[in-house]
């Protein structure tokens, strides 16, 4: 019997990625989601590469009645836990739309999961728990801070996974804290699809090259890195997808895993619009503006914690990043 996995917010861009490879990896596949930050299609381009489907369910974490419905009508073996709001500057004006959906959504999940006796879960967590970090590289001993209502919430889900696995040992429990989520599925047919504006670089970049938007604003010039723009490691989305399926996999040896997922390099703004640049063939405008409040200058993981806990490395650099993510774009210009 294959192993049933419960992907929550399946539809999304590191979800649909992960999804597909479970799929391909011969898991069986249930998918919840509201769909408050995706498109069904998403799913269906997963099913088309993977040529079988997982089952969906459109539905909230937040529903408890839903999800034990859920976990008694199909057997599941594990959860990988992605839903959840992640936009910095909306959770800095709605925190309780922040608290309601990632701490009270995850809470919810987990009192369903122990209810039905579930008790493997991989989950989202990111390089913002670092806060602002004293140096880089950035190892996973590292204090953690959160400077905003995203990161706390992601902090409290932490603190309430730690506190589940000492207090039962039954429960097996990874914490993935992914750096920079970038590119896109090989195949181009599924890809990041951000609401309206994007919040974040690479798929702004994307949309300044097919000519969505006029040009990037680089916001600020003069932090402490090479060139002074920000520095980050972006890790490409397949290599993230990896990354949950090993985790998967070490939890069968270990009981609490926290790794953080990323390549251990880290690029630039402008290294970033260069490598762009010579991906899709053209010269992209951008402009330097003020700093956005918040961003710290540089962040880029130790790779070595996540080689030896659950045996992986990414295997995509930064000109597969671009390649796949312009692929994407080009592909979907407007997106599903
Ligand atoms: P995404 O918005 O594309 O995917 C999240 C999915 O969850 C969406 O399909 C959305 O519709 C669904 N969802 C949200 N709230 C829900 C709810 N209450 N009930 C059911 N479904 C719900 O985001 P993503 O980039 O794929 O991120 C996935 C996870 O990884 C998130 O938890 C995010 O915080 C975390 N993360 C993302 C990044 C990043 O830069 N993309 C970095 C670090 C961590
Ligand atoms: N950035 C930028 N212009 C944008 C979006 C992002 O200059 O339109 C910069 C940002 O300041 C940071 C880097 O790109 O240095 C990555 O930003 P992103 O929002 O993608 O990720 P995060 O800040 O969460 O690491």
């Amino acid at each position: 019997m294959m192993k049933k996995i419960l992907v929550t917010g399946g539809a999304g861009y590191i979800g649909s990625h992960t999804t597909l490879l479970l799929l391909q990896a011969g898991f069986d596949v249930l998918v919840l989601d509201n769909f408050c930050n995706s498109k069904p299609e998403a799913l269906n381009r997963v099913s088309r590469l993977a040529g079988r489907s997982p089952h969906i369910i459109e539905g909230d974490i937040r529903n408890y009645d839903l999800l034990n419905q859920l976990f008694s009508d199909y057997s599941i073996d594990s959860v990988i836990h992605f839903a959840g709001l992640k936009a910095v500057g909306e959770s800095v004006i709605k925190p309780l739309d922040y608290y309601d959906n990632n701490v009270l959504g995850s809470l919810t999940l987990l009192q369903a999961m122990a209810h039905a006796n579930v008790t493997n879960i991989v989950f989202s967590s990111s390089a913002t728990v670092y806060g602002d970090p004293q140096s880089v590289p950035i190892s996973e001993d590292f204090p953690l801070s959160a400077t905003n209502p995203y990161g706390a919430s992601k902090l409290h889900i932490e603190v309430m996974l730690q506190d589940l696995c000492r207090a039962d040992p039954n429960w097996r429990i990874a914490i993935l804290r992914y750096f920079n989520p970038a590119g896109a599925h090989e195949s181009g047919l599924i890809g990041e699809d951000p609401n309206g504006m994007p919040n974040n670089l690479m798929p702004f970049i994307a949309q300044v090259a097919v000519g969505n938007l006029k040009e990037l604003s680089i916001f600020g010039n003069d932090f402490d890195t090479r060139d002074g723009t920000g520095v980050r490691d972006y890790i490409h989305v397949m290599d993230l997808a990896e990354g949950h399926l090993a985790a998967l996999i070490a939890l069968d040896h270990h009981k609490l895993i926290t790794c953080n997922l990323g390549t251990g390099r880290g690029y630039s703004v402008l290294d970033m619009v260069r490598a762009f640049e010579v991906a899709c063939g053209k010269q992209l405008p951008y402009r330097i503006v003020e700093r956005r409040l918040g961003d710290i200058a540089e962040s880029y993981t130790d790779p070595t914690h996540a080689k030896a806990m659950i045996n992986w490395l990414p295997r995509r650099g930064l000109e597969d990043i671009c390649i796949d993510h312009w692929r994407w774009q080009q592909m979907n210009p407007n997106g599903y």
